[in-house]
């Protein structure tokens, strides 16, 4: 088999499983240094370890978030089960202050893995009429003394904007590992790693990799001995992602600047656009006034962006018919914008709320729009059509 080198330009994808290694000398060197997870190892060895293609999508979501390393898994859930499971140690008795306001999935995780398996023990802070009381969350962390406190910037679906600064600094203040969940807002709108944080997640899945075509998460921090416990546990563990996904990640990261601005401005749009309509009973968008933690989202971002992610509520004179005009507005949005359980693609798609989460929010007209990168005036025909008595 001939060994070919090539002048591309970008990483290519490196399907291999195992390379190859000259010599056993080499191979007790590179397997010894293996054993520091460096973050980019001079030999690769096994792609479960490492794998070089990885490493490249690495260093582009680093380029964006500004950090010294960042650790690709292969899944948003697989990153976070890496970060919360590097601080669980066997004997120690520790209690973990999770926002209550966190992905589904993460929460269902708390409960059966982090709970039910592994008994920890968990506690969470509740918002108050739609917003955090940092009164209230002082008092909790002083009173838990947590190891970690676990928040996401914007919420979902309600997209509660947390006062992240404050938030990790009263963190620190007692001693916790703060982590941050920021798919929502994505390093454009705050890098929580420059106020302090300690980790920041995102579901790659959504906004950084941006089309909807593959599954990935990834760690980001710039504490090494933690960024290399991480590196130990998604070794073992096998959360490593395919390279394949790592390629498409690397070259689509280099457009996630451009998309996601893009994304808010339109975001924006389209909630003014649902705000002045008789046909919706209300708004959840962090850029409109009217929402709880407007204020907490500019100071936040600096009035960068707002996200976009919106959710609104079909008006009617009884649940029935709030349900009927939910479904009326999905029939006349339809194809252009589809009923589809994910976020961050490049088009505009939607989710009935109450189908997802139940009575926990309990409007029963409600939809979550995740608004993609469309021409503006064509998203805005779209949803006029929607809107149509
Ligand atoms: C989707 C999502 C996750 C989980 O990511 P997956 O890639 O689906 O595993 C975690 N947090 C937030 C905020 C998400 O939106």
């Amino acid at each position: 088999m001939k060994k070919r080198e090539i002048n591309s330009v970008r990483t290519p994808v490196y399907r291999d499983s195992g390379f190859e290694l000259p010599t056993a000398a080499a191979t007790s060197g590179a397997f010894a240094a293996e054993t520091g997870h460096e973050r980019e190892p001079d030999m690769y060895i096994y792609s479960r370890y490492r794998n070089p293609t990885v490493v490249a999508a690495e260093e582009a979501v680093m380029e964006v978030e500004g950090c010294g390393w960042a650790l690709l898994a292969q899944s948003g859930m697989a990153a976070i089960d890496i970060a919360l499971s590097i601080f669980q140690e066997a004997g120690k008795q520790s209690n973990w202050l999770f926002f209550s306001e966190i992905y589904g999935g993460t929460l269902s995780y708390i409960g059966s893995v982090l709970q039910k398996r592994r008994g920890m023990d968990v506690s969470f802070f509740r918002p108050v009429d739609g917003r955090y009381d940092y009164r209230q969350l002082e008092n909790a962390l002083s009173d838990i003394r947590p190891d970690i406190l676990y928040f996401e910037t914007i919420s979902n679906p309600l997209l509660i904007v947390a006062e992240g600064r404050r938030v990790i600094e009263l963190g620190k203040k007692y001693g916790a590992k703060v982590i941050v969940d920021n798919t929502f807002a994505t390093p454009l709108l705050w890098k929580p790693l420059d106020d302090g944080a300690d980790m920041v997640i995102h579901s790659a899945t959504k906004y950084l990799s941006g089309h909807g075509n593959l599954t990935a998460g990834v760690i980001c921090g710039n504490d090494t001995n933690l960024m290399q416990s991480a590196i130990e546990y998604r070794k073992y563990v096998g959360h490593m992602l395919s390279p394949d996904d790592a390629y498409r990640l690397q070259t689509q990261m280099a457009s996630f600047e451009l998309r996601y601005r893009q994304q808010c401005d339109n975001a924006a749009a389209v909630a003014s656009m649902l705000k002045s309509s008789d046909l919706v009973a209300g708004v959840l968008y962090p850029g409109l006034e009217s929402h709880d933690t407007h204020e907490a989202a500019k100071e936040l971002t600096g009035g960068k962006g707002y996200g976009a992610m919106i959710a609104f509520d079909l008006a009617g004179a009884s649940p029935e018919a709030k349900r009927k005009n939910r479904d009326r507005f999905i029939a006349a949005v339809y194809p252009e914008i589809r009923l589809i359980p994910t976020l961050g693609d490049n088009h505009t798609i939607l989710m009935p709320v109450e189908a997802v989460w139940g009575t926990k929010y309990p409007e029963p007209g409600m939809i979550r729009l995740s608004v993609g990168y469309e021409k503006t005036d064509r998203l805005a025909e779209i949803i006029g059509r929607g809107l149509k008595g």
